[in-house]
């Protein structure tokens, strides 16, 4: 049994799985489902499609170069069949894996690198040109502040008088649910500046 490879997206068609079109000319295209099959028909190009393989490897997303992919390339050379070849065959195919996955996590670090560095200056030029996103912290902290103080209080409060219900805490709870109201507003326009950069950027 053999896992064939996707014509499209590159992805493994196992037994069972996908469709198979022969065209007249005898050359098989097997496909893992019918997305695929139906982006073939109607020649849509796979280098220019984000989700396979083709334009992975075409953009620099992917390991494309590399010895360790050289090796599941067929040959037109026929191999007579050898007991020793088969064995030191099937250890080295799982030493090629091994390999070819510790590129292939080097690669992703390697593109990966500087996200974090590049996330940080756009973040800092964002508070920089939008000082009023600052705000929303210093309302958090003084939200924080006056809760810490509050449950004090009543801690004091307890220990004092216990029966009373006082006018200042429903005061308190009044003015909380204003600052509230005020954080999701700035939540909403924070939300909203953001979508605006992004598309921006875009
Ligand atoms: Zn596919």
């Amino acid at each position: 049994m053999r896992i064939y490879q996707c014509h499209f997206c590159s992805s493994p068609v196992y037994p069972g799985h996908g469709m198979m079109f022969v065209r007249n000319d005898a050359k098989e295209f097997r496909f893992c489902r019918s997305k695929c099959h139906k982006a073939f028909k109607q020649r849509r190009n796979p280098r220019k499609l984000k989700w396979t393989k083709a334009f992975r490897k075409a953009a620099g997303k992917e390991l494309a170069v590399d010895s360790t992919l050289t090796f599941s390339a067929r040959r037109n050379v026929p191999v007579r069949y050898n007991r020793d070849l088969v064995q030191t065959t099937l250890k080295a195919m799982a030493r090629v894996e091994e390999i070819r996955a510790k590129r292939e996590r080097a690669f992703y670090k390697n593109r990966m690198k500087g996200n974090k560095e590049r996330q940080y200056d756009l973040d800092k030029k964002l508070v920089e040109n939008n000082p009023e996103l600052l705000r929303i912290r210093e309302v958090e902290i003084a939200k924080k502040l006056a809760k810490e103080e509050a449950r004090a209080n009543r801690i004091e409060q307890d220990d004092e008088e216990e029966e009373e219900v006082s006018e200042d805490e429903e005061m308190d709870i009044e003015s909380e649910e204003e600052s509230e109201e005020e954080e999701v507003r700035q939540r909403v326009l924070l939300k909203n500046k953001r979508q605006q950069r992004s598309k921006r950027v875009l």
